[in-house]
């Protein structure tokens, strides 16, 4: 065990479909929606970690299971080296004591019907604060006094005690966000997206403010944002989440100077920059939806959309044109071309070759996909125009990727990992790639 504040393990939460009763008894079973899929990081005393990734890729699920607002599926949390999933009724309370979070939506997150000192004083009440009575005033003065010195730390005034959440501004309300999470004088935050529903230069207010909170309380911060800017701004380190998985994690210097997992890279590449050639940039944007997390890809999950999925050994095919063959291969594994009334919907004459016409219209790259894959592909068109779809399978199996058969890992013990076949990977997976049915390209580590 380290010195890390807050350690996971493994940390899995799955969301079952078709698990109702009636379900139960209908003896279906029931499909796993895995939004977070064997998670570990550590974050140490007073740093801030940046969780970062597109929407829907488990980051405010990682945020609350981690302060066990929900329940893993499995997995372990550890706080200051005891497994929060462990922990009895005592113990949890002391833990929602040191542990807090600020919500994204500072509009939904209060409660219209209470003012805002009661909404701040509310955790006091909650946890009997102050423990120790040795003062001459009553407690309810007590956690007044708290409540108005956290108003006016965050920006606010004292004198607001009495108003509603909807006579202030999103940023004020943010502002009220936060002294509610800090009332408990917590030592771990979570900071969920905290800035995404305000203003730019309202954002800018908050992120300063958390800044200066984590100095004066030595706190320790996850910051979850698919804002990299705002991760940019304030977090010492960054994890990258990609369909439940962290794919790469380094220092926040080095995500942006260095970034080495594709993802990452287009993630960076399509953040649009302050410069006078940026209207003539041209973008590279990723390609393709998220998968479902119902039914993630096998091997490495990003591989659908990766710019730079490995081609097998001495193929000698271009990357483009390589990526083109993966999706007439996978249209054919999921029959998801219709061959019917081809010939007139492409206006052909008889003299022409129906397999020919179907490759030039599926392969849109500008590079010509070169001979023999050019072949290949046809031949596996013209076994579909003929109903024989396991056939059309067999002729491109060839070009299965090492991507789609072994899962890459993130490197332990190391400053800056990423989860991907082209770095160094940890040995058991060089192992598998090893035993995989798929020869890797040279230059492969
Ligand atoms: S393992 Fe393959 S598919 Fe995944 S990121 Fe690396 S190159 Fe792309």
């Amino acid at each position: 065990m380290t010195d890390s504040l807050v350690e996971v393990r493994n940390l899995q939460k799955y969301f079952y479909e078709q698990d109702s009763l009636v379900d139960r008894l209908l003896r279906t079973d029931p499909v796993a929606v895995k939004a977070v899929d064997g998670l570990e990081f550590e974050i140490e005393q007073g740093e801030t970690l940046g969780l970062v990734g597109e929407s829907g890729c488990g980051k405010s699920t990682t945020g609350e299971t981690v302060l066990r607002l929900q329940e893993a599926t499995e997995g372990e949390v550890y706080f200051d080296g005891s497994n929060i999933y462990d922990m009895n009724r005592t113990e949890l309370k002391e833990f929602r004591r040191r542990a807090a979070i600020v919500f994204q939506d500072p509009f939904s997150s209060l409660d219209p019907r209470m003012t805002i000192g009661e909404t701040v004083k509310q955790p006091l009440d909650v946890h009997d604060w102050p423990q120790d009575d040795n003062h001459d005033t009553s407690k309810d003065e007590q956690k007044t006094e708290r409540v108005k010195d956290l108003l006016n730390r965050v920006g606010l005034s004292g004198d607001q005690f009495d108003r509603y959440p909807h006579e202030f501004s999103g940023g004020q309300r943010q502002r009220i966000g936060i002294a509610r999470a800090l009332a408990l004088d917590p030592d771990f935050v979570v900071l969920d997206e905290p800035t995404s529903a305000l203003d730019v230069s309202v954002q800018a207010q908050i992120l300063n403010l958390l800044d200066d909170l984590q100095s004066e309380f030595g706190l320790t911060y996850l910051l979850i944002s698919h804002d990299l800017s705002v991760i940019r701004h304030i977090c010492d380190r960054v994890a990258v989440m990609y369909l439940g998985e962290i794919v790469e994690v380094a220092s926040s210097q080095d995500i942006f100077s260095d970034p080495q997992h594709p993802y990452t890279k287009a993630l960076l590449e399509s953040v649009p920059r302050v410069t006078i050639t940026e209207r003539v940039r041209d973008i590279k944007t990723l390609s393709g939806d998220v998968p479902s997390p119902r039914n993630p890809p096998s091997g490495c999950r990003f591989r659908t959309r990766c710019p730079s999925v490995i081609p097998p050994a001495n193929s000698n095919i271009d990357q483009e044109a390589y990526r083109e063959l993966l999706s007439i291969r996978n249209r054919i594994r999921s029959r998801d071309i219709d061959l019917s009334d081809t010939q007139e919907f492409l206006e052909m004459d008889e003299t022409e070759d129906l397999a020919d016409r179907v490759v030039e219209t599926m392969v849109t790259s500008e590079l010509t996909l070169s001979e023999p894959h050019r072949s290949r592909v046809r031949e596996a068109i013209a076994a579909a125009l003929e109903d024989d779809w396991e056939e059309a399978e067999s002729l491109l199996t060839e070009y299965d990727s090492i991507c789609e058969h072994v899962s890459p890992a993130l490197q332990e013990g190391r400053d800056h990992c990423a989860a991907c076949h082209l770095v160094e990977q940890p040995p058991a997976v060089v192992d598998a790639v090893a035993d995989s049915p798929v020869t890797p390209q040279d230059g492969y580590e």
